[in-house]
C-alpha cells in the first residue's frame, strides 16, 4: 500500500501531541539539548498605542512616545531579544542574529552581541535604561 506508507506517522515527535509540530523541530530541539544548549524562547515586539492596560507588557528602553509603545508579544511580529551580556534589547535582524548565538553553543549566550557589548555590560548602561 503506497498511499498509507505516505501519510505521516502521528505521534512520533515526541509526544509533543498530535503530531501536529513538524517532527525537525523536535528532533533539532533534543540534538540541541544533547549538545548542552539550551533552546530560546522566541518573542517578538509590537509597536502599540500606550492605553492603561499596556504599560505592564512594555518593553524598557525601546524609545517611546504619547502615541506609541512597545509590547512583548508572543506572535510573529518584529523579533525581540534581550542580551544576556549587557542586557541590550535587540530588535529584527540583530534579534534573530543574537538568538542564532545564544543557540551556537552551550555558552552561546555569554557571547558579547557587538563591539560594544562587554564595555556597556561593564557601564551597565543598557541594565540602567532595562530598570527606568
Ligand atoms: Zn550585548
Amino acid at each position: 500500500m503506497v498511499a498509507s506508507k505516505a501519510l505521516p506517522v502521528l505521534g512520533n515527535n515526541g509526544g509533543q501531541g498530535g503530531g501536529r509540530k513538524p517532527r525537525w523541530r523536535a528532533a533539532r530541539l533534543k540534538s540541541m539539548k544533547a549538545a548542552g544548549i539550551t533552546p530560546t524562547r522566541k518573542y517578538w515586539v509590537r509597536p502599540v498605542t500606550p492605553t492603561k492596560h499596556t504599560p505592564r507588557r512594555k518593553v524598557q528602553a525601546l524609545g517611546e512616545s504619547a502615541s506609541r509603545i512597545f509590547v512583548k508579544t508572543k506572535r510573529s511580529s518584529i523579533p525581540f531579544r534581550t542580551c544576556a551580556v549587557c542586557d541590550r534589547p535587540c530588535l529584527g535582524a540583530d534579534a534573530v542574529r543574537r538568538r542564532e548565538l545564544d543557540e551556537s553553543a552551550p555558552d552561546g549566550r555569554k557571547l558579547p552581541c557587538g563591539p560594544r557589548c562587554y564595555e556597556d555590560a561593564k557601564s551597565k548602561v543598557w541594565r540602567k535604561l532595562r530598570a527606568a
